[in-house]
């Protein structure tokens, strides 16, 4: 741990962080006169800060301490918090790859953090040698990975990730934004061999709560520790805890969703894959997929003319389409105007 905490910005090392009173005190029950909040009302108290509520059930269901679990307002968040953890303005540098997801740049250029990625190779996987020849010349602060992969769909080399791990010296930031979609297994397991691995996974997507920003971070101790120190206090609302503890309580539901979901994307490959204007559709573990098309911009703008808004993906591979698994209903539309292009 020691041989990472080093990598924490010195004003966060000394860092005061805000603190309760409430906190400081421990009660949860009493009379609270110390928040200046309105005594009427239903909303009218913050809310826990540290979110315990939502992290038991989170702990129950993962086999992982709380202390190891982080709640941000949306996963979004967490990776903001992470850059400002770990990364001097100006001084340090982010790795990624590419194409991936865009936020992790955009929030190392909103920190004026320099932000380096590497390619991935022609089937959209990690090429091992290329990245652990950067990693251990650069100086790196983190390394993004996003597994499976925003916007190509598909899970990364479990090796190459491994071989990462054991040799970078940063942190390691690996995004499970849609594994629940997949038949990969999670790192999640391995937060306790590897004292500087974070996984974040969100309930926005397979849980269906994109709408109430819940995020989760799971990683050591000592990483958790420090994100605590420097999020807004009450950066999740007590509604937000709350839709999701109700989420997590539904398993039934989840299960019943997902697997729906996985029915209407097998049946949208197969219906998609025989069409005219469809050149190719890449294998996914998520619940989206690329779609090469013979025009991307014509079936795009097309596609908007009938009401049916897709992902624009062809700057970044040639006439290709991101599209986001509907409902039955919204696939049929979907497929019923692309039938009908001419
Ligand atoms: C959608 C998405 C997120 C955003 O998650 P929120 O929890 O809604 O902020 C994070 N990472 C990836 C790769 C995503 O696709």
């Amino acid at each position: 741990m020691k041989q990472f905490e080093k990598l924490v910005r010195p004003n966060i090392l000394t860092l005061q962080p805000y603190r309760s009173a409430r906190e400081e005190c421990q009660l949860t029950q009493g009379v609270f006169l110390d928040a200046n909040e309105n005594p009427y009302g239903s909303l009218n108290r913050y809310p826990d800060p540290y979110q315990n509520a939502l992290k038991e059930i989170l702990s129950q269901q993962k086999l992982i301490a709380k202390e190891n679990i982080f709640i941000g307002n949306g996963s979004d968040e967490i990776i903001d918090l992470l850059i400002r953890l770990f990364c001097r303005p100006g001084e340090d540098r982010i790795l990624s790859f590419s194409p991936s997801y865009g936020m992790y740049k955009v929030c190392a250029d909103i920190n004026a953090v320099q932000f380096d990625e590497i390619s991935l190779n022609a089937a959209f996987d990690i090429d091992e040698v290329k990245v652990l020849s950067r990693l251990t010349n650069g100086n790196y602060k983190i390394l993004f990975i996003c597994s499976p992969n925003n916007p190509t769909g598909n899970l990364l080399n479990t090796d190459a990730i491994l071989s990462i791990l054991r040799a970078f010296g940063g942190v390691v930031v690996i995004d499970e934004a849609y594994i629940d979609f997949s038949r990969g297994e999670s790192w999640v397991r391995q937060i306790e061999a590897f004292n500087n691995l974070v996984v974040l996974q969100t309930l926005s997507k397979s849980r269906g709560l994109a709408s109430a920003r819940i995020g989760i971070a799971y990683g050591a101790s000592w990483i958790i520790k420090y994100l605590n120190n420097i999020k807004p206090p009450y950066n999740v609302s007590q509604l937000n805890q709350d839709a999701a503890i109700k989420v997590l309580s539904n398993n039934e539901a989840y299960d019943f969703n997902t697997q729906l979901i996985q029915n209407e994307k097998d049946r949208l490959v197969a219906d998609l894959r025989i069409l005219k204007c469809v050149n190719k559709i890449y294998p996914s573990d998520a619940n989206f997929f690329l779609v090469e098309f013979g025009n991307a911009n014509d079936t795009y703008n097309y596609l908007l003319s009938k009401g049916i808004v897709v992902r624009n993906r062809h700057t970044q591979f040639s006439n290709c389409l991101r599209i986001s698994i509907g409902s039955k209903e919204e696939n049929d539309k979907l497929v019923n105007a692309l039938k009908s292009m001419v």
